[in-house]
């Protein structure tokens, strides 16, 4: 991926906060641009702009087209996630206090919450929380992100154990208060748990600036895992464990989009899960996972 045009444009950087950047690459409805200094793509966009995005994309149509792949999204996310805090939080065992920060249609609140843990998840889609509320049974908080509202409104959304965003960071205008304020409702020796898409992966490097993941309008931050150290750093968060996955899924279809390889037949299964398991040692899988908790 190169840049387009490298005219130098006034934005700052939502990262480094230099106040220089170059196009990157132009849309019909948007442009994302690259910051001169750190390299950051991001698309220069007002706060309230991501709101009306939001009610606009993750319409009742959208849900609809989720529900299609609920059995996946149980598998290869809510289940993994489940994992991770599994893995990574000392206490789990004990359960507490979830806080799931966008939960779409709630299929991971709702494994949490069934195995024990007191959970709370807020989604601004009007048309995902009806979803969870009728077929979860999830209550869910039908609003935009806001720590300080939140807190004043629910007293177990403070000293929280495990704070999760799953593919939402993309979406803020302002990723670093985005994080400083996930983690002023979290408890000294709790952790957060995010994913974001990865501009290192094959799925960008087979489409380029086509990519799906790049021509979204409402992805407005693009990151590298040293972006995301940098991002942890000016948050005052420390990184616990930072990886990329290529979920098999995933895998599957970005190899067969491919145009040489549209038989993906043609590659053995080993070859493939080879394959999968190179781009994840390369830091080139699908999504970053980030596990962190609050700096000393
Ligand atoms: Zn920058």
């Amino acid at each position: 991926m190169s840049t387009n045009n490298e005219t130098s444009l006034s934005y700052r950087c939502p990262l480094c906060e230099h106040h220089e950047a170059v196009l990157f690459s132009t849309y019909p409805t948007f442009q994302l641009v690259k910051c001169a200094q750190c390299a950051f793509i991001y698309q220069p966009v007002l706060e309230h702009q991501i709101e009306q995005y939001i009610s606009e994309i993750y319409d009742a149509q959208w849900v609809q087209m989720r529900e299609q792949y609920t059995e996946q999204t149980f598998h290869e996310h809510a289940a993994f996630n489940h994992l991770l805090i599994q893995m990574f939080y000392p206490y789990a065992a004990e359960k507490g206090r979830l806080l799931e920060i966008g939960s779409g249609t709630g299929e991971f609140l709702h494994l949490m919450n069934s195995i024990g843990w007191d959970v709370i998840g807020i989604e601004p889609s009007v048309a995902a929380c009806e979803y969870a509320s009728q077929t979860f049974n999830l209550p869910l908080r039908c609003d935009m992100f806001d720590p300080v509202k939140l807190a004043a409104s629910e007293p177990i959304a403070t000293d929280v154990q495990v704070i999760c965003f799953w593919h939402v960071l993309e979406h803020q205008a302002d990723p670093i208060s985005f994080l400083q304020g996930a983690a002023s409702l979290l408890h000294q020796d709790g952790i957060m748990l995010f994913s974001v898409p990865n501009l290192r992966s094959l799925t960008n490097q087979i489409h380029g600036l086509q990519s799906p993941l790049l021509s979204e309008r409402d992805h407005l931050s693009h990151f590298t895992m040293e972006h995301i150290q940098m991002l942890l750093r000016k948050a005052n968060l420390q990184s616990v464990s930072l990886f990329t996955r290529q979920e098999i899924n995933r895998h599957v279809r970005d190899v067969s989009s491919i145009g040489q390889l549209k038989d993906k037949s043609s590659l053995s299964l080993q070859q493939l899960v080879k394959w999968q398991a190179e781009l994840q040692s390369n830091g080139e899988g699908h999504e970053i996972v980030c596990v962190c908790k609050k700096g000393s």
